[in-house]
């Protein structure tokens, strides 16, 4: 059909002019997207695909209201921040909302950009140069962002972990260095201890480093590690590593890139579960943020940004651009007035009660870990050495994709994890048809 000859072409096309190593998802059958609306794709040929894995779009693929605020504002004005508009501290102040603790927002155009700035704002502050990150960990993309992800640099990149990069343990009660047995992985109590050795790893690290003379500026994590895996950390984890941080004379940097904007139903944002009364010294935010316009920030105390560059101004040409900030604006709106935070919520606890059922059927699915419309599957060969099964993982989300029209991906360390973190407006019915989906193809997959 023409469809299919166009889409060969466009294939060929950008196979002759984008660089080889750009990565494609269903890389050996790419998926041409020609239109999208909410939770769902349309391919060249018009057939229809639930998304369970863009969380860029937020709200939803192409929200009108996200549209509408970014056309208005792109027809009226796009200064950059040298020049005063009303958009850059509404931005800000509806940001800081969330945020009880810190004061002080900076504007920049990417995930990879906030945290290399963050790392910054640490230094500058502290006077100190190293970071500590935890394994499997992915920060960005810029080269002190590769520079502190294990994720990228454990895989016989270029890119190689400086000396002032060190790795604490992935504080992961499934797969890390310290374990729960399976019946108690939701046992809070058992969470808890595990919390407290892992921040104990952290200390260790810190104490290794200052008996060298090394100085720690900041301890990196993301919220919930994402491309790592989907892993929850332990309630009280973070509060406990930012104790010894701050005795240590650094801060603690919550990545949110990912988590943040309320898609962990419960609270806005994934560092405050479990970890009452917690205040990072900063916070870095992407993704959500534009619904899929790129903009991005870093949150902190104005004692800490007032220290950026020791006195060198900082300018960033997009960075809280009027359009980026009116796609903000429309972005935190949505959330508010369609109650989006408590349907992430509701919506979460429905697919953990369906994919626990699952678990219960499928003797591959070792882990479920989740909350709010961010999902794991961690897929396994055998339950009690818990060795992952990438083949299955890979297949499962091929077939699902054919098959059923449900877009999921694999992650982890071992790409053996499934994904789900849709656009917040996925529907009761969307996470059924999910778990039927994944339960029919895990049949005919495992038989
Ligand atoms: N931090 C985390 C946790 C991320 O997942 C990502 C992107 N996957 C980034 C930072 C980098 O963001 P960006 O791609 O917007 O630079």
């Amino acid at each position: 059909t023409e469809a299919a000859i166009n889409r060969e072409q466009l294939l060929a096309r950008r196979r002759q002019v984008i660089g080889s190593t750009c990565s494609l998802f269903f890389k050996d059958d790419p998926l041409v997207v020609q239109r999208a609306s909410m939770q769902y794709l349309y391919d060249e040929t018009g057939r229809k695909y639930l998304d369970c894995i863009s969380n860029v779009q937020h709200v939803g693929h192409c929200h009108p209201d996200v549209v509408n605020a970014v056309t208005k504002q792109m027809n009226q004005s796009n200064c950059n921040l040298r020049f005063v508009n009303a958009n850059l501290p509404d931005c800000a102040e509806a940001l800081l909302k969330t945020l009880p603790g810190l004061d002080t927002v900076l504007f920049v155009n990417s995930g990879s950009e906030a945290n290399d700035l963050a790392l910054r704002l640490a230094r500058d502050f502290t006077d100190h140069t190293d970071a500590i990150v935890i394994d499997h960990a992915y920060h960005g993309t810029v080269t002190t962002t590769m520079e502190m992800s294990p994720y990228k640099f454990r895989h016989g990149s270029s890119i190689v972990q400086p000396e002032w990069v060190h790795v604490a343990p992935c504080p992961d009660v499934y797969r890390g260095d310290h374990r729960l047995d399976d019946k108690d992985l939701e046992n809070v109590a058992k969470l808890t201890e595990m919390g407290v050795m892992y921040a104990d790893d952290v200390e260790a690290i810190l104490k290794e480093n200052a008996a060298k003379g090394r100085k720690v500026a900041a301890y990196f994590c993301e919220a919930l590690q994402s491309c790592g895996g989907q892993v929850i950390p332990p309630p009280g984890y973070f509060k406990r590593v930012a104790d010894y941080m701050h005795a240590a004379g650094g801060l603690f940097v919550a990545d949110e890139v990912q988590t943040g904007f309320g898609r962990v139903g419960n609270t806005f944002w994934a560092h405050q579960i479990g970890n009452e009364g917690f205040v990072p010294d900063i916070v870095t935010m992407g993704k959500p943020m534009g619904n899929g316009f790129p903009v991005s920030a870093v949150v902190t105390r104005r004692e800490i940004a007032d220290r950026l560059g020791h006195n060198v101004p900082y300018f960033n040409t997009y960075g809280g651009n009027p359009v980026a900030c009116a796609a903000v604006l429309a972005v935190l709106n949505v959330l508010q007035r369609d109650n989006l935070l408590e349907h992430s919520q509701a919506m979460g606890k429905i697919f953990h009660e369906q994919l626990m059922e699952l678990k219960q059927r499928h003797q591959c699915i070792g882990d479920i870990r989740g909350v709010g419309l961010f999902f794991g599957l961690d897929i396994v060969k055998d339950r009690k050495t818990r060795e992952p099964n990438t083949r299955l993982a890979n297949d499962l989300i091929l077939k699902l994709r054919r098959d059923e029209g449900v877009l999921l991906s694999t992650d982890g360390p071992y790409a053996n994890v499934i994904k789900i973190k849709p656009p917040l407006c996925f529907s009761r019915e969307n996470v059924f048809q999910t778990v039927n989906a994944i339960d029919k193809g895990l049949r005919e997959l495992c038989n």
